[in-house]
């Protein structure tokens, strides 16, 4: 499998070590665990906001595409946030250029 070029357009899909282990149990392979420049961050993979958690301060909405109950950090990048299967979904269909 070769690897897709960001170059000029991209979800930049943010993940964590937390994210990437619900990913794999989700059976998912997250795409990419670079992260560039925050402002280059279209979409943040978050966790659903039943994920057992140490952080007390986490923030919770919605995924932006599926409305599922999410929560992040507030240090995370002020980009849509959507659930990790959407997320993965964003990213699948970025790196396919549809
Ligand atoms: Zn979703």
């Amino acid at each position: 499998m070769k690897s897709p070029s960001k170059e000029g357009k991209g979800i930049k899909v943010v993940t964590t070590e937390t994210q990437m282990r619900e990913c794999a149990k989700l059976g998912l392979k997250v795409p990419s665990k670079e992260v560039a420049n925050e402002e280059d961050i279209d979409v943040v993979m978050c966790p659903t906001a039943d994920t057992p958690t140490t952080f007390t301060d986490n923030e919770y909405g919605e995924c932006s595409q599926c409305g599922v109950k999410i929560m992040w950090r507030p240090s995370a990048p002020k980009a849509q946030k959507v659930c990790i299967p959407c997320g993965y979904n964003l990213a699948l269909e970025e790196m396919n250029g549809c």
